[in-house]
């Protein structure tokens, strides 16, 4: 509390100011998720809080590259206000993107999980762990090839699920990680999976091959 306080910049932009969000970004940021087009995808509905190129997507960043828990914290407050009239389709649960037990050790938090608990909350419906992580190689820094082969393998599941579940994340970039997860939720027993992201670098692209 006392490092808000002490906050004379804007998080995302670094412009000077009293505020923890400057104007321009708490605009750009808006209240309200945006659709993003999910047709020959595995999803049946995808949504994101804003785009990577831009605020929510350097909050984000400053949040797990910088360990910075105010973006974190931000960014739950920007989901949580985003979803104050409760989720925008009907859910029967709320999974998380797993990150790696290394990675979360580093950081201290999971962000993706954070992020589950609010839209939960929004929906009236609990949060399930139901994946897990298979091994420790990050997505960042690959290649879309290398993501996509490495995506199918990614994750497992660790608890069965029923009903149309929303898969929650912070980014999406290839896809391909989200992909993986979604093929593994159709395996657990979802009937639909959706997508809820902060943060999309473009949108969602076809399924890739090798999934399906
Ligand atoms: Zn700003």
């Amino acid at each position: 509390m006392l490092d808000l306080v002490a906050t004379r910049e804007c998080l995302a932009c670094a412009s000077g100011g009293e505020a923890v969000l400057c104007p321009d970004c708490a605009g750009e940021i808006g209240a309200r998720l945006k659709a993003l087009p999910a047709r020959n995808t595995l999803f049946s509905a995808a949504w994101s809080l804003g785009a990577y190129s831009g605020a929510i997507g350097a909050l984000v960043r400053r949040a797990k590259f910088n360990l910075d828990l105010r973006a974190a914290d931000l960014l739950v407050e920007q989901l949580q206000s985003a979803l104050r009239e409760g989720f925008p389709a009907p859910v029967d649960a709320v999974v998380y993107v797993p990150t790696t037990p290394w990675r979360l050790m580093w950081r201290g938090f999971h962000l993706p999980e954070r992020l589950a608990e609010v839209a939960a909350d929004a929906a009236g419906v609990p949060v399930v762990p139901a994946l897990r992580r298979t091994w420790g190689l990050a997505q960042a820094g690959r290649t879309h090839a290398e993501r996509v082969a490495a995506g199918a393998e990614l994750f497992r599941v660790r608890f069965p699920v029923s009903g149309h579940v929303l898969l929650v994340d912070d980014v999406l970039t290839s896809g391909a990680s989200a992909h993986g997860a979604a093929a593994e939720l159709l395996v657990a027993g979802a009937t639909s999976v959706s997508c809820l992201v902060l943060a999309a670098a473009g949108p969602l692209r076809r399924v890739p091959v090798g999934i399906s």
